[in-house]
């Protein structure tokens, strides 16, 4: 799935992708957030976290970097049922999650058996390629209690 494109090119005919220090220290405070947060959370949600530590960044910045981010493996980026996005740095290797669909309490799962399901069921079928996306929403025991 990761197509490795060669950057050399890139960085000899142009400085437009160079990151400049504005740029890195957005993405610096990105990061730091997502490093404090253990819930998934939404580009805004992000985004206003930002703004009450006074950093001036714009929310299509926000969700840029996000995006980019996700995309690096880096964070992990799942669809809401409500059909947002949300970030969670999560920690390394494949896993799965368990969501509180209020709070965004987040829990890593790794079903048993699961992987090896998936291997099989595509197989029996003629399927190659595979990819998959598996989360579980719910509520947790505060936001049930609540
Ligand atoms: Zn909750
Ligand atoms: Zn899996």
């Amino acid at each position: 799935m990761d197509t490795v494109t060669p950057r050399t090119e890139i960085t000899m005919t142009s400085t437009e992708d160079r990151p400049g220090p504005r740029k890195t220290r957005q993405r610096t405070a990105v990061t730091a957030v997502m490093g404090t947060m253990d819930e998934f959370r939404t580009a805004q949600e992000v985004h206003s976290t930002l703004r009450e530590q006074d950093e001036s960044i714009g929310l299509a910045t926000v969700y840029r970097i996000l995006t980019q981010m996700a995309d690096s493996g880096e964070i992990d980026c799942i669809r809401t049922p409500d059909g947002q996005a949300a970030y969670r740095l999560c920690s390394n290797g494949h896993h799965h999650h368990l969501i509180c669909r209020r709070c965004g309490r987040t829990v890593e799962i790794t079903p048993p058996n699961f992987e090896q399901w998936t291997r099989q069921v595509a197989a029996e079928n003629g399927f190659i390629d595979l990819d998959h996306e598996l989360e579980l929403f719910g509520l947790c025991a505060e936001c049930a209690a609540a």
